[in-house]
């Protein structure tokens, strides 16, 4: 563990841990501010975020963005994205298990430095790993489940919004439950 996020940054740009460092162009940290209390967790980054080397910046990203605008939130500002794996998985397939468990201690150390007082996980695979295995994101997205200190709940993938355009609303509705929690416990948020 690194207890300061310029060193754990660029000790995890050298990770060749997993096959996934062959591939990629970037390892894709994270973005945001690093004093944040809510942090959203997605699984990989896909071709853009590979090119670019932050997450969430196709226009699932943008998807996204406009969503944390509606409730007051950018990325830049007030809250901070990463990914369980750092690298991206070819062909935009699934992080397998052996990738995700190589990477998440990368991940952890920062959720260790940042202290959230909410987790949003950004689709299935990564509310399975990091809110519990038989997570079922049809029926559980939007719903805050405490684990330890922290407030922990799944919306929708931006990318699965895009491709059902039927799920916008529900993922809208997770944001204004996002928005009424971050009120109630996070007193610098919406500062
Ligand atoms: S995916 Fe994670 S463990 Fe694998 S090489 Fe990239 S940073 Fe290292």
């Amino acid at each position: 563990m690194y207890d300061n996020f310029v060193e754990l940054e660029r000790e995890c740009k050298k990770c060749n841990k997993c096959e996934l460092c062959k591939t990629r162009h970037n390892v894709v940290f994270g973005v945001g501010n690093t004093n944040a209390e809510v942090m959203f967790i997605g699984e990989g980054p896909g071709e853009n975020e590979d090119l670019q080397g932050e997450p969430f910046v196709g226009r699932g990203g943008q998807l996204l963005d406009k969503m944390l605008y509606a409730v007051d939130l950018d990325r830049k500002k007030n809250i901070y994205i990463a990914n369980i794996v750092k690298c991206r998985p070819p062909h935009n397939r699934d992080p397998k298990p052996e990738e995700q468990e190589m990477c998440i201690d990368w991940l952890r150390n920062q959720v260790k430095l940042i202290k959230p007082k909410i987790i949003v996980c950004l689709g299935r695979i990564a509310a399975i790993k990091i809110i519990r295995p038989n997570f079922k994101i049809t029926k559980e997205h939007g719903v805050f489940i405490k684990k330890g200190n922290v407030e922990m709940m799944a919306m929708y993938h931006p990318a699965a919004v895009l491709r059902d355009p039927r799920k916008k609303e529900d993922a809208f509705q997770d944001f204004l439950t996002l928005r009424d929690k971050i009120k109630e416990i996070c007193p610098n948020t919406y500062k």
